[in-house]
């Protein structure tokens, strides 16, 4: 497997970490299961080789509940609405590592807190196009699935073997999520061989694979239900599905948090479907949540970009409209109808 870092970047890791007391690790508002993984993992592998050093793991908003098994997750400390408890954590620490996003924003309020806090920073990323100068050491690799493969192979470069049962199952989840269940995102042969020094580490991977998909509530189960009879709406001509979801809808289904996670993906197992749009009212913020899921060369993080303020990866990008759900089924369809050419075909 060929090194992802550089004779500096090596060197540069090992001087800011060895010279640090304090390390917060932060990670994207909207934590998923890379997020999750990649900075409980990271915590947990620096605990054991920077012992004397305080480290907290902190995430700009709650995460949802089929990721609250994962091995450290329990510590994570929460920003929004503790901001007074946790703002003193960050402003304390001599440096943050920031895990799966390429900008500050994506931390909302959190990210205003670490770009005022003049420490080093480091990013640990996958995602396309890193905002310039927000970290000292940028170990930033779009061509790999996930964050936590990235800080796996980090990892194996600076100490071979080194993982916990733990680590390598915090490892695994980022992996299995960021790639839905190795099903894209995922054809490079390397993550297999990766997988395989994760077996190696004890991992239970099919309890991790039901850990995160087979959490139902029979409430989510009756959502999805919904949702898919109810709310689906077929662009036919565009091969584009749209489903909305909203906040009286959330209430009315008793939804919680991250209880519509993955449903942006079931539209594609229609027979010919390019593109599902999934628009949802955020619980905290007067926008719409925009998620992009789209199959072979149908460029989602383009259209988050252009239309919803985002981006994300080609196959699965994000955004936001601040705005109504109409107003965010408007730019839905502007969006569609100047890819058409791309969709229709
Ligand atoms: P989701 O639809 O699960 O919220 O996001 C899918 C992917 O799109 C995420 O993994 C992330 O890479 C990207 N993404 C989501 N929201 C945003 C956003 O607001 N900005 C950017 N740059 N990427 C996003
Ligand atoms: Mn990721």
């Amino acid at each position: 497997m060929s090194p992802i870092l550089t004779e500096q970047q090596r060197a540069l890791w090992q001087s800011l970490l060895t010279a640090a007391h304090h390390i917060v690790i932060t990670c994207h508002r909207g934590p998923d299961g890379d997020a999750i993984g990649s900075t409980t993992a990271l915590a947990s592998w620096l605990r054991r080789h920077y012992p004397e050093a305080d480290i907290h793991i902190i995430a700009p908003n709650i995460f949802p509940d089929f990721l609250h098994w994962i091995p450290g997750a329990e510590d994570i400390l929460v920003y929004e609405n503790h901001e007074d408890g946790v703002r003193p954590i960050v402003e304390a620490a001599d440096i943050v590592i920031m895990c799966d996003h390429g900008e500050l924003k994506r931390m909302w309020t959190l990210g205003d807190v670490v770009r005022d806090h003049p420490t080093p920073r480091i990013m640990l990323d996958h995602h396309l196009d890193p905002e310039p100068d927000i970290a000292d050491l940028v170990i930033s690799h779009p061509d790999l699935s996930s964050t936590c493969e990235v800080l796996l192979r980090v990892i194996l470069e600076l100490e071979g073997l080194p993982f916990t049962t733990s680590e390598a199952t915090s490892l695994y989840t980022g992996m299995m999520t960021d790639t839905g269940a190795f099903t894209y995102a995922s054809t490079r042969p390397e993550i297999y061989e990766l997988i395989s020094i994760l077996l190696s580490c004890g991992i239970d991977k099919d309890k991790i694979y039901r850990n995160v998909f087979f959490t139902y509530s029979p409430n989510r189960m009756k959502l999805m239900g919904y949702l898919l009879y109810v709310k689906l709406d077929i662009w036919k001509k565009a091969h584009t599905s749209v489903m909305t979801f909203t906040n009286a809808e959330r209430r009315r289904f008793g939804a919680v948090n991250g209880d519509t996670e993955g449903f942006v993906n079931l539209p594609l197992q229609i027979y010919g479907m390019k593109l599902s749009i999934f628009l949802r009212e955020d619980t905290e913020h007067p926008c719409i949540r925009v998620s992009l899921r789209s199959v072979d060369d149908f460029p989602c993080n383009e259209m988050a970009a252009e239309f919803f303020g985002g981006g994300g990866h080609k196959n699965a990008a994000g955004g936001e409209v601040w705005g109504t759900m109409d107003d965010a089924l408007e730019l839905a369809k502007k969006a569609v109808n100047k890819y058409i050419d791309q969709l229709k075909n």
